[in-house]
Formats: structure tokens, sequence, C-alpha cells
């Protein structure tokens, strides 16, 4: 596994938990308004951390976290994330995964054998935005589909979320994905922030205004969708 960060505390990430965040480098995506392009384009191996430094660091943390976020890059794309996820579980951590949702069929298996707690999946844009939102000519997006199916119809908690982008997202795209995830249990609208580690500089988020606006929008379909990380 690239293990390429970690984040030793955070309120944030894992809901109502006190967790640590492991990052993993790659990703088969390349959205624009990407905050770690330093784990997606611009990967420098200087940066690896060992994987058995990061769990003799859950071990000492025993008792002191609940849980252990896992995210990237994507992470469902790093050969031994099972493995790894095992060895996190045994010491008694609970596991949140934060996906884009391309590889269905890992993610179907991890959850299928009980080895997530929590899962969280971008939902980059409406349908017929999706290539251009995550910078590739084209893709299919039957696996993204899958992924959502599989959440919508498990057990286990998650979220979906979006990071709005002005230059990305207009309003009938909040109408689309709406339509799109009508039913889901929880929904994030999230500001877009300028992480100074974009894989395109120069985007911009879109005022509370015209968030609380999508909001409305997207609550007819998700009525317990909410905004996150808005000024
Ligand atoms: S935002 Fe997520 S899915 Fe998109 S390039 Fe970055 S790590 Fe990959």
């Amino acid at each position: 596994m690239n293990v390429q960060g970690l984040q030793k505390l955070t309120l944030l990430d894992y809901p109502g938990k006190v967790a640590c965040t492991v990052f993993l480098a790659g990703c088969n995506f390349r959205c624009p308004f990407c905050h770690n392009a330093s784990l997606v384009t611009r990967i420098d191996p200087k940066n690896d951390i060992p994987e058995q430094d990061v769990l003799k660091f859950l071990k000492k943390r025993r008792g002191m976290l609940d849980g252990v976020c896992i995210t990237g890059g994507e992470p469902l794309l790093a050969p031994g994330l099972e493995t790894f996820i095992r060895e996190i579980r045994a010491m008694g951590y609970l596991v949140k995964l934060d996906t884009n949702g391309s590889s269905s069929a890992r993610l179907e298996s991890l959850v299928e054998k009980g080895l997530v707690d929590y899962v969280a999946m971008d939902i980059k844009n409406s349908p017929a935005k999706y290539a251009q939102t995550i910078g590739l000519g084209e893709y299919d997006l039957e696996n993204v589909k899958k992924s959502i199916k599989c959440l919508m119809e498990g057990q286990i908690p998650y979220e979906f979320r979006t990071t709005v982008v002005r230059e990305f997202h207009k309003r009938e795209d909040f109408e689309e994905i709406g339509r799109w995830l009508c039913g889901a249990e929880n929904y994030y609208l999230q500001g877009f922030v300028d992480s100074g580690d974009l894989i395109r500089p120069g985007l911009r988020g879109y005022t509370r205004e015209i968030m609380e606006q999508a909001l409305e929008i997207v609550k007819k379909y998700v009525p317990n969708a909410q905004l996150r990380g808005i000024e």
C-alpha cells in the first residue's frame, strides 16, 4: 500500500467518532478541484510512510481513538487494502472508507465481508457532466451506479457527498443529482475551498446563498441533505 499521509487526530472526518486518517496515494480520476493533487498527479515517493509505522502508531493509540478513516487518492485501488483493514480491525478500530465509487466490486466485497463500518462516497456531478468533472475525456458510469446501489441497499451507514465548484455545477445539475440519489440516507453538499494543492488551480466555490438554493433543490429528493464546510 502506498501510504503517504497520517493525520493523527480528527474530530471531523468520521461522524461522531474520534479518529485518525490514513492517506493512500493514487487515483484513477483527475478531478480538477481535487484538493490532494500531491496524492494524485504529483506523487513523490519521498513521502512514503511504511505501513508498519502506521500499524505501530495504531497499536499505541488503542483505547484513545475509535476509528480509522482511510482516504486518498482512491483507497480501493490500493493492493493490500483488505489485509490492512483486517489488521486495523483486529486492534478494535472501526473503519471508515472514502471512495470515488469507481471500484464497485471491491467496495461490495468489503461491505459483504463486514470489513467497513462507514462509507463516504463522492458523487462528482450529474451523470451527463461526470467525465468532464472528473477530468477525463469519457467515463462509463456503470461502476459508480453499482456502488450507489450497493450502499443504498446495504446495511452499513454511508453518506454521499458532492464538492460544489462554480465552474462545474449549475442549478440543473442539483436537480439531476437529487433524482439520481432519491431516497439516500445522507447527502452533503460541500463548499469548495482552495487547499493550495489543486490539480487545476483557479477554481471557485459558491456563496452560502447559492449553496442554500442548491440544498433546497436536492432536499426535494433527499430530505436529509445538508450543507457542509460553508462559511
Ligand atoms: S478528488 Fe478524489 S477522486 Fe478526484 S482526483 Fe482527487 S482523490 Fe481522485
